[in-house]
Parts: C-alpha cells; structure tokens; sequence
C-alpha cells in the first residue's frame, strides 16, 4: 500500500477545479477532498440554493482564523480576494490516518506552501481551453457579479504566469477527458517507487526468508 498522499489542483476561477475534484472523489478509492476554511461569506449557487457551511467551506470569521494562524492549525493559507483561505493540518492527517490521499482545490500560494512541506505533493494545474472559454464558464456559472467576473479573469492571467512551477498541465475543455486526465496522473504517482517503500522492504524480507 502506497505512502498516502497529497494532490493539489489550481487554476483560474471558473476553469472546471470544483467540478473536475467532485468527480474524481466520486469516481476514484481512497481519495478525500479538503474542505478548505475561508472568511469570506457563502456565496449563492446556480440550483438557486447557497453554498453550506461544512460542505462547501468552514465559513469563520477573520478573528478565528487568525487564531488557528497562531495555534499551528494550517497545513497552508494564503489571502484571495480579500479573503483568508486555509487547509486544516489535522483534517489532512486523520484523512492519510484513515487510509486516504488528499485533495486540495487551492491556489498557487498555498501550492508552493505545500510543496515545501512536502516534496513529493503532486501538484496540478487545470487550463482552460481558451480565454473566451473561461469567460463565458464564469458568467455561466452566475454566482459572481460581472465586476467580480473581470477581477477572477485579470487574476487568472497572472496565475498563469507560475503555471510552469506545477507537475502537470490539464486542459479542462472535454470535461470527461480532463477527469481521465487527473485520474491517470494519481494513478501513476501512486505507483511511484518512493511512494512504495514498504512494500519494497517487505518484498526484500520475503526474499531473504526464501533463500
Ligand atoms: P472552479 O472551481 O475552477 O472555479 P467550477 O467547477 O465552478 O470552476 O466550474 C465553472 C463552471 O464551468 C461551472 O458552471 C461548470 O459547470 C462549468 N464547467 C466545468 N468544466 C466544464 C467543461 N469541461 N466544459 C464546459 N463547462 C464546464
Ligand atoms: P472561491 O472564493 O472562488 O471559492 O476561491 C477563491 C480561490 O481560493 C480559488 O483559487 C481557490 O482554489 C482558493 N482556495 C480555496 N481554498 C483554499 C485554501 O484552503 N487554501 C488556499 N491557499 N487557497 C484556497
């Protein structure tokens, strides 16, 4: 059984993350998605409900999050928007704890955070097929106003900029593909010889029994 784990995926507002990640936790064993903890208020969602604390974000004040700055409580946060965002250190462990790896849907502050805690986090970053492409899926989507729309579309172009820091590039423009695509890429890394250490040691064991 492979050493669990870390998957991050960024990319541009709108480009497909949430819903690429939602159908790779439903579709794959053994793979978690962190529910990030945020200061920003519940936005709206396009089925006309809100978004709900727990499942979609820990929505927490400014004053809470600082404190859990203070107390260690952070795997990674990073300030978006002129909002905090954060990953829960022990949500992380108790998920690798209980046999999973883990999912952060996060951007790319935060991914260099988690790079350098871990070297062998297997970072992705999702593109859109097109500028054009990523406009209409953030108006499309409806839960930003159009001023917010052009802030998400300035921001993406300077996210692209540090795209060449991330592993792997998928280009969300067949949604089913850019899964696949996500999919293969944990699969491989689950295989990778360093991730497999004790199943080596074992097999090395069972050698020398033998001889
Ligand atoms: P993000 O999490 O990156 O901000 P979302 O997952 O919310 O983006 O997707 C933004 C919008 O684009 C949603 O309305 C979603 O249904 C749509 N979308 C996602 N992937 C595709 C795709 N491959 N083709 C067309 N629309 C897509
Ligand atoms: P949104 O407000 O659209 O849900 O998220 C805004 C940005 O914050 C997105 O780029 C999203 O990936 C990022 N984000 C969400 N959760 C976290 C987190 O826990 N840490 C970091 N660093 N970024 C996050």
């Amino acid at each position: 059984m492979h050493r669990k784990m870390t998957f991050v995926v960024s990319g541009p507002s709108g480009v497909g993350k949430g819903t690429i990640c939602d159908r790779l936790v439903k579709e794959m064993d053994s793979l978690a998605l962190s529910v990030s903890c945020a200061t920003r208020p519940p936005r709206p969602l396009k089925d006309g409900g809100m978004e709900q604390d727990g499942v979609h974000y820990h929505f927490i004040t400014p004053e809470r999050f600082q404190t859990m700055i203070d107390e260690g409580d952070f795997y990674e946060y990073a300030c978006v928007h002129n909002s905090y965002y954060g990953t829960s250190r022990s949500f992380v462990k108790q998920q690798m704890d209980a046999g999973n790896d883990v999912i952060l849907e996060i951007e790319m502050q935060g991914a260099l955070q988690v790079k350098a805690a871990d070297p062998d986090a297997v970072l992705i970053f999702i593109l859109p097929p097109s500028y054009e492409e990523l406009r209409r899926r953030l108006v499309g989507r409806q839960s930003e106003t159009p001023e917010q729309v052009e802030k998400r579309l300035s921001d993406a172009a300077g996210q692209l900029a540090f795209a060449y820091i991330y592993d792997y590039l998928v280009i969300n423009d067949d949604l089913d593909q850019a899964v696949e695509d996500v999919a293969e890429i944990i699969r491989a890394s689950r295989l990778r010889a360093r991730a497999n250490k004790k199943l080596l040691d074992d097999f090395k064991r069972s050698f020398q029994e033998v001889k």
